[in-house]
């Protein structure tokens, strides 16, 4: 019997895992769910997790110590943070349009934003809370934070994923540098590892469909509790608001990255999302681009002929810094609050929110949530009471499946990109 691909395979989890949530959400089998489907999606979860951070030590470094000098490195790496910046620019431009003219905010009643309001007050006072520590920093501080003190209090977090970026960059030059008599056992040492996590990938993907059936069964569980007739209601009132993202999504990756493969790379459309469909279900069923990575990887390497040298490079740093989709959706929602709260921004304060955005977004981390978090910062730069997030709050989760999905393709696209021109593309495997 021939074997069902693996997308297919993740896609059917998906979607009994949907039918199982709205079935469970209706019985009030809460507590079963809980106690019993989701622990096998935080194991999945877990497990990608696990091997993300020494996959981006590991291959960063060969990925830097590969490259024969520091001019080609200063070379890739000024291409690839110029486009990942670029994209993310364009991205928030399109967002930026989509609220405005849409006007989302405009359409909800009266009652409504109130009830809103006081239903997620908590939840918003517990994430703006987190963020006051960053707003009260210093405009180098990103900097600073970025180069640790501790090697190993940065590896033992997920969240310092940029500060291992920046060691695994520090270990990849100094590697270069020196005698290759004397580089050579380490280097071995990290390309066997990074050969191990990226085998460790295959074997955690056998139970990718039943990971993704608890995991989305779990968030339908979450989001709906046991009154699903409040989702319902939620979802009505802040569809227009949620249409402005995803259409925003949409046109970005119909327009930047789809335009950018045809003009630059000589990739198809659907040799590109076939070899990648399982890394982007992935991203909307974790909302995680940190988890997805490992898969990423696999798939730009084995199926799209992103060389090796490429993709240990681009993909890590893209995964850590580049998130045009969240981007994209902290525009449109750092409007729309506005519009709801009947304040209206002008042409300066919404180039404030493309600057601002810009930098929010690289230094959001790739796990779940991470975005509205960010938004707060972004709200307060244009002087909108962060308070407004309570607004949102209840549908952050399903637009985070979206956005984490975009920022996942947006990675893979920038790899092909610069795999293409350094004359380093090998044939696709589909
Ligand atoms: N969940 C997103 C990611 O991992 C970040 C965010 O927008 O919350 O890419």
């Amino acid at each position: 019997m021939k074997k069902i691909a693996l997308h297919w395979q993740i896609i059917i989890g998906l979607f009994l895992g949907l039918i199982y949530g709205f079935i469970s959400t209706n019985l009030g089998w809460g507590s079963f769910t809980t106690n019993w489907i989701a622990p096998f999606g935080t194991i999945f979860i877990n497990l990608l997790k696990l091997i993300a951070m020494p996959l981006v030590l590991a291959s960063l470094i060969t990925g830097v110590a590969s490259l024969s000098d520091v001019k080609k490195l200063s070379r890739i790496g000024g291409k690839t943070i110029s486009i990942y910046i670029g994209t993310t620019a364009l991205a928030v431009t399109i967002g930026l349009i989509s609220v405005n003219i849409l006007k989302p905010g405009d359409k909800i009643p009266i009652e409504m934003k109130e009830k809103l309001q006081t239903l997620y007050e908590k939840d918003a006072e517990n994430k703006a809370s987190s963020v006051h520590k960053v707003k009260n920093r210093g405009p180098l501080q990103p900097i600073v934070d970025m180069v640790p003190n501790n090697f190993f209090n940065s590896a033992s977090n997920n969240r310092n994923m940029l500060q291992v970026v920046f060691v695994a960059i520090l270990i990849g030059v100094g590697l270069i540098q020196i005698p290759k008599k004397n580089s050579k056992p380490l280097k071995l040492f990290f390309k066997s590892l990074s050969d191990v996590v990226i085998k460790l990938v295959d074997i955690i993907m056998l139970i990718a469909p039943i990971g993704v059936f608890a995991l989305i069964s779990q968030t339908i569980n979450k989001v709906a509790g046991d009154n699903p007739s409040q989702v319902l209601e939620l979802l009505g009132a802040l569809g227009f608001y949620m249409f402005s993202v995803i259409l925003g999504l949409i046109i970005h990756v119909i327009i930047t990255y789809m335009g950018m493969m045809r003009f630059f790379t000589k990739m198809k459309v659907q040799t590109f999302f076939k070899g990648l469909a399982p890394a982007q279900l992935l991203a909307f069923s974790t909302s995680s681009s940190g988890a997805t990575l490992p898969v990423t990887m696999e798939r730009c390497e084995e199926k799209l002929g992103v060389s090796e040298e490429v993709s240990s490079f681009v993909l890590p740093l893209g995964a850590t810094i580049n998130m045009d989709g969240t981007a994209l959706y902290q525009a449109v929602a750092a409007v729309f609050i506005a519009q709801t709260l009947n304040m209206s921004l002008d042409i300066s304060a919404q180039i404030t929110i493309v600057l601002t955005t810009v930098l929010a977004s690289i230094g959001t981390a790739a796990v779940p949530g991470a975005g509205i978090v960010m938004l707060v910062i972004i709200l307060e730069s244009v002087g909108v009471p962060s308070e407004g997030i309570a607004i949102i709050l209840g549908v952050d989760r399903i637009l985070d499946m979206m956005r984490t999905t975009v920022n996942v393709t947006g990675d893979a696209t920038v790899s092909i990109i610069i795999s293409e021109s350094e004359d380093q593309i090998n044939t696709p495997i589909i």
